[in-house]
């Protein structure tokens, strides 16, 4: 026993050094893709569940690395966090992001909304809010046709720091949605407190919809909270037809996922949604 106790000791440390090294790696790589700006952001449509209009599009980052090719954030979003890199990365994201949705506002003549994803050290970085008012102004975008998704997460930090900015922000006017609803901070009493737009159902609801009793009775419920506290709510992740009547008939307001279309690059989102419509 002792034996064995003694080996998985080593496998732990064998483990946690390596773990440590990946990150190191990764760490340093970042810096270098942050220099050499080895950043892409693809989007992914929006659409409105009843109209199926197009209503907007949420900017999803990849990192197009010289030797390993597309690197999910999944892979480097929490590393970027835990070393702070997640902010100059953030920065360029928004900057990036709205740069594009002016863009393509000119070109078509259509008032869409770009939704970006914030991470909470972002987020509670004290120039956050000053950051977001200088790109506006710079783009200059209309702040109604930014939407910013934040997690629960936001809030386990410091609740009135949180509904402090999250005031600042909705006086800018830009949208402020829930990502991943459902999934983080238990407590449901800041959807009271906090000015915000929008709650996005998180994926692991909408998986199961068509299968399991729960998972209808939980996202069902969760549009009845929105639409009685006049928030907007969006299904994420949807898959499958099936799913999509199911959301469309509980009255989910918008819909986004693989069904209805993919993240793309923006060269091909282009071609695909933003033909100009201006006579
Ligand atoms: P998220 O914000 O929950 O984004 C949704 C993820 O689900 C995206 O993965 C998207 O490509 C994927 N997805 C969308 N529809 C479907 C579907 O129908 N089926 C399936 N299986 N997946 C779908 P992605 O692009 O790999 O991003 C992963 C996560 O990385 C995001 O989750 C978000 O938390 C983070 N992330 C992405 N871009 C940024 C960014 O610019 N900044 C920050 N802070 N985080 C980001
Ligand atoms: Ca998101
Ligand atoms: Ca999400």
């Amino acid at each position: 026993a002792k034996e064995q106790g003694k080996n998985q000791y080593q496998f732990f440390n064998g483990e946690m050094d390596r773990i440590v090294l990946q990150k190191t790696i990764i760490e340093t790589a970042l810096h270098e893709a942050i220099e050499k700006k080895q950043f892409t952001l693809f989007y992914q449509p929006q659409f409105d569940g009843q109209t199926k209009e197009l209503i907007g599009m949420e900017a999803l980052i990849r990192w197009i690395h010289p030797e390993h090719g597309i690197i999910s954030p999944a892979i480097f979003i929490p590393i970027a966090e835990e070393t702070g890199q997640i902010i100059s990365i953030g920065e360029w994201v928004i900057e990036e992001a709205c740069r594009k949705m002016k863009k393509w506002s000119e070109q078509t003549g259509r008032s869409l909304r770009m939704s970006v994803n914030i991470s909470p050290k972002q987020f509670l970085k004290e120039n956050f809010v000053e950051h977001i008012y200088s790109v506006l102004q710079n783009t200059p975008l209309p702040p109604h046709q930014l939407d910013l998704e934040i997690t629960e997460g936001v809030a386990v930090f410091n609740e009135q720091y949180t509904i402090d900015k999250l005031k600042q922000l909705k006086q800018l006017g830009v949208h402020i949605s829930i990502d991943d609803f459902g999934t983080g901070y238990s407590s449901l009493s800041y959807l009271r407190k906090f000015p915000i737009d929008r709650l996005k159902i998180a994926k692991p609801f909408i998986d199961g919809i068509t299968e399991e009793k729960e998972d209808v009775a939980v996202v069902k419920a969760i549009i009845v909270l929105a639409k009685n506290l006049k928030l907007r709510v969006i299904a994420e992740g949807v898959e499958t037809l099936q799913q999509l009547d199911l959301l469309r008939s509980l009255q989910c307001d918008e819909i986004q996922g693989y069904v209805l279309g993919k993240p793309l690059p923006a060269d091909v989102f282009e071609k695909t949604y933003m033909k100009n419509q201006l006579p």
